[in-house]
């Protein structure tokens, strides 16, 4: 079996995770992954995965670890994810990082690329965020989209997420630190975590990211 280009993308809420996601999916050919994006699509669809997990997001709670972990099961046996994924906001526990390690097997996790940024940009990035509901195109609350309302990709409505409010962003923060944070030890010492600062441009953030990969010829 070819290499699996498995990468876990993780950094604090609004440290860029998604936007160098979608990025980097375009440029390797391998799928975005966000277990927020499918959650938000089944709240979006009304399904009941999406009655069951609707107030805990609206309130920047966790989802329990079993679901989310068989929504990733389920979500790497579809054959987009036959070269690999990005993976953007899962895993944020430990429990979840041990069932990402038995779900993957032997063509485990190459890589895993820690987006540092300081709780003061995040916290003003994520209030000023704005999404496509449609395509999930990230835009800034100054952008033409964002104020038309229009997504310039899609033609989609652009939003402020429900969770992106002050308290929620509080909530979330707070989690991150509890949970989220100890995953950088698991991954280090495994000798697969990589921390970037992601207090640059986009455009230098991704090219630090292609440079690591190709210095360690993942790609
Ligand atoms: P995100 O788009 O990654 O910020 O996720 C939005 C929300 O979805 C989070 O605040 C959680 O409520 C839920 N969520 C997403 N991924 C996970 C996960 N791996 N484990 C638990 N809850 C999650």
């Amino acid at each position: 079996m070819t290499s699996r280009l498995n990468l876990v993308i993780l950094g604090i809420q609004g440290a860029g995770k998604g936007t160098q996601c979608k990025r980097l999916s375009a440029t390797y050919g391998i799928p975005h992954v966000s277990t927020g994006d499918i959650l938000r699509a089944a709240i979006k669809d009304q399904t009941p995965l999406g009655l069951e997990v609707e107030g805990i997001l609206a309130e920047g709670g966790l989802v329990n670890d079993e679901l989310v972990n068989r929504l990733v099961d389920e979500r790497f046996t579809q054959p987009d994810a036959a070269k690999g994924a990005l993976l953007d906001g899962f895993p944020r526990t430990i429990g979840q990082a041990e069932a990402l390690d038995e779900i993957l097997g032997d063509d485990g996790i190459k890589l895993c690329i820690n987006l540092d940024a300081p709780i003061e940009l995040v916290t003003e990035r994520l209030s000023r965020r704005r999404v496509c509901q449609e395509c999930g195109h990230i835009y800034k609350d100054s952008d033409q989209s964002a104020i038309s309302g229009e997504c310039e990709n899609c033609g989609g409505p652009v939003i402020q997420r429900s969770d992106d409010t002050a308290d929620s962003i509080r909530q979330r923060l707070s989690l991150y630190e509890r949970d989220t944070a100890p995953l950088l030890h698991y991954y280090e010492e495994r000798g697969l975590l990589v921390t970037l600062n992601a207090d640059q441009s986009v455009d230098e953030v991704t090219a630090e990211i292609e440079k690591v990969l190709a210095e360690r010829g993942l790609a």
